[in-house]
């Protein structure tokens, strides 16, 4: 037998790849989207922005009240609180009022109401004594209380949003509060993905002696839907050798990206290397983790390929850590969204040194504000169930071996991809 990975000894291996420098050699081979398409915003949710956005107004526009209550000139009450005001007419929100408010006059307005000319002060309804149509304030007040200024939240010719920004839903709001209905943004990618393995039976088949079913394109689809991606299912295809290459020259024509599972470690049904070693420019990593040692990353066509391992647990960890990046970077995202917490442990855990574990976590929040993280149990790169149970992985550094009950660890939350 020519595949070693089961029984693979990284203190006798130096030749292991860290998961820091699989991710860097990853991002250096991997070139932001050029294409671009003009959206309406509600379209854009989710697109990143290929543009600068430039405020042509104000906003708000106006000076407007922050509360609902009486416009004042401030000086009339500056010396004496007391002063009796005459109410002469009220502003509302897209009702202004547009008389003069001469000294000892108030205008009754509205929260958003623009401020008349002559008032610099709003006092709030419950601090004010109303007697008919006179007022008198209640307590100690300041010039320009309650009043939001021009500009105060976006000034004309501010560049509110910057190219490389994901488009999220404070954003629609951002770009229609300045009347912007349609901005420029990256395409998005396409990924075109399949499984590889004799074994392999795709939903509704049946299965034969030593067949299984397929669950790993249907991980990559979860993945890669919440990814915000187009999808290229190409379905399962057989360890046949014209076949693959086939399917890998038809999938870099049609996508941006191109992923397989399975066949990825060079066992001896795996085709995979001698092909793409024949269509493009691809690395066999060996990456010092667990699970998901096999790794191929290259080019086929210019198109960037990832030849994720077969075990269903070690492609859920190398999308989410190496192809959910790259996704990013295709789309022009910069800023990494992983958050990385510690948590103290609620079992002991097996660790052999060598390489960084990803086990399977359940991070929670305890009453008093502590964040705890169990195991989900078995860990192997078959337990599919041990993803299903997780809400986080549990990070043990490469060099480090048991952990006990109690000790702190690194985990890092699963964000809104798994
Ligand atoms: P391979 O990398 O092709 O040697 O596969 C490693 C292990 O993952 C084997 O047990 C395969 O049966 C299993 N496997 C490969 N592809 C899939 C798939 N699409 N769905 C479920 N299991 C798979
Ligand atoms: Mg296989």
């Amino acid at each position: 037998m020519s595949d070693t990975s089961s029984c693979y000894d990284p203190n006798k291996n130096p030749s292991l790849l860290s998961v820091e420098k699989t991710l860097e050699n990853i991002q250096n081979g991997i070139e932001q989207l050029s294409r671009v398409e003009t959206l309406a915003i509600r379209d854009a949710l989710g697109h990143v922005l290929a543009e600068e956005v430039i405020s042509d107004i104000n906003v708000p526009p106006h000076r407007n009240s922050a509360m609902d209550g009486y416009a004042i000139r401030f000086d009339d009450i500056k010396n004496n609180p007391e002063t009796k005001l005459n109410l002469v007419g009220s502003s509302f929100a897209g009702e202004p009022f547009s008389g003069k408010v001469e000294a000892g006059q108030c205008i009754r307005i509205m929260t958003g109401a623009m401020m008349p000319a002559d008032c610099d002060s709003v006092i709030m309804q419950e601090q004010v004594d109303r007697h008919e149509d006179v007022i008198s304030v209640i307590g100690s007040h300041q010039a320009n209380e309650n009043v939001r200024f021009p500009g105060e939240d976006i000034k004309q010719s501010d560049v509110i949003v910057q190219p490389g920004k994901k488009i999220t839903p404070a954003d629609l709001g951002l770009l229609s509060s300045i009347g912007i209905a349609e901005v420029t943004c990256y395409g998005k990618p396409k990924v075109a993905f399949f499984s590889t393995g004799d074994e392999l039976k795709s939903l509704g088949e049946t299965l034969g002696p030593g067949d299984i079913y397929d669950s790993n394109r249907y991980t990559l689809f979860g993945m890669l839907k919440q990814m915000d991606v187009e999808i290229i299912d190409l379905g399962v295809i057989a360890d046949d050798k014209d076949l693959i290459k086939q399917t890998l020259l038809d999938a870099a024509d049609k996508a941006d990206m191109v992923l397989t599972s399975g066949g990825a470690s060079v066992g001896e049904a795996d085709y995979i290397s001698e092909i793409l070693n024949e269509i493009g420019a691809v690395n066999f990593w060996k990456i010092a983790m667990k699970p998901g040692k096999p790794l191929a990353f290259g080019q086929i066509n210019q198109i960037p390929f990832f030849g994720l391992p077969g075990n269903p647990v070690s492609v859920m960890a190398t999308c989410y850590l190496f192809v959910q990046p790259a996704i990013r970077h295709l789309k022009g995202i910069s800023n990494d969204n992983q958050l990385k917490l510690t948590a103290r442990l609620q079992n002991d855990l097996k660790k052999a040194p060598g390489r960084t574990d990803f086990q399977r976590g359940i991070l929670q929040q305890q009453d008093n504000g502590e964040l705890t993280v169990s195991t989900t149990g078995m860990q192997g790169s078959h337990i599919l169930t041990s993803m299903s149970l997780a809400n986080c992985f549990i990070v043990l550094p490469k060099d480090s071996s048991n952990v006990n009950k109690d000790e702190m660890v690194e985990v890092m939350p699963f964000n809104d991809i798994l």
